[in-house]
């Protein structure tokens, strides 16, 4: 692996598993300080003692505690140069829009789309004042095309998502900051497996659709991530980033 990371700070939400603890384990293996922030404190708390980082506990939907994470982040290691806003829920059952409950839908919005929204706002001006930044938004390859599989709640929070980082990403390349939109495939996470544990049909759907003919592992995302932090993606800003094996519509 190579070090492009060194001494840079990165806060990584949802730390604690599948594609946040991968993504904090390839961030600090290329040399950054690592920011883990989770809501399940035992598993936040052991992604940064592997990682050799900090554990911040945050609930990413709270305004006050998304702040506290990233002043922490510059208190303790001087910047936040990264920032990869992950947490995110799978979807409500019955998420189709027939069936889907409004409080399944805000609670879905607010856990995945306005966390990306409190994230930014809050590691934007640590950015400014350096004048480079790259954050990194985790939608998903829904956001893109939909799913057969009928989740309207978190797919629009994923379209969300990857509006908002492109519309980021155009505010503010002038000042150095680059915003993109990570969209994963499917990805063997314990996010995946409970979805599939609920619907086992829908894993044989999905899988017809990925010409690999497999899903991802976390670690094929977390590259991608590694990737879009460090300077060998200086030109790669707004992007929807597709990490999908090629899937086509699932
Ligand atoms: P995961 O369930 O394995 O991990 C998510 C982590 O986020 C957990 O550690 C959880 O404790 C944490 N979290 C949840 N709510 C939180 C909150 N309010 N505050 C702080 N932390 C919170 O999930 P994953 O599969 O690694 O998914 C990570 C992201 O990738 C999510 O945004 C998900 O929507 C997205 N994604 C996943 C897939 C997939 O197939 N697994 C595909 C595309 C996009």
């Amino acid at each position: 692996v190579c070090r492009r990371l060194v001494d840079r700070t990165a806060v990584v939400t949802g730390a604690g598993s599948g594609i946040g603890l991968a993504t904090a384990r390839r961030l600090a293996s290329e040399g950054a300080h690592v920011v883990c922030a989770d809501i399940d404190a035992e598993r936040g708390r052991a992604a940064a003692e592997e990682t050799g980082g900090l554990y911040v506990a945050a609930d990413v939907t709270d305004p006050d505690q998304v702040e506290a994470l990233f002043r922490t982040a510059d208190d303790t290691y001087g910047s936040v140069d990264i920032a990869f806003n992950n947490a995110g829920i799978s979807p409500p059952d019955d998420d189709s829009i027939l069936t889907t409950g409004l409080d399944a839908w805000r609670r879905v919005q607010e856990v995945n789309l306005t966390s990306v929204y409190l994230c930014c706002k809050a590691a934007l001006p640590y950015m400014r004042r350096q004048g480079k930044g790259s954050i990194i938004n985790t939608a998903s390859f829904v956001a893109v095309m939909g799913a057969a599989t009928s989740q309207i709640s978190y797919t629009a929070s994923k379209g969300g998502v990857l509006a908002m980082s492109r519309e980021l990403g155009v505010q503010f390349a002038r000042e150095g900051i680059r915003v993109n939109a990570l969209c994963p495939g499917p990805v063997n996470t314990p996010l995946l497996k409970e979805l599939f544990a609920k619907d086992p049909e829908r894993a044989a759907r999905r899988l017809v659709h990925i010409p690999a003919g497999r899903f991802a592992e976390a670690e094929e995302i977390a590259a991608a991530v590694a990737f879009l932090a460090s300077d060998d993606a200086s030109f790669v800003n707004a992007a929807e980033f597709l990490v999908d094996g090629g899937i086509a519509g699932a």
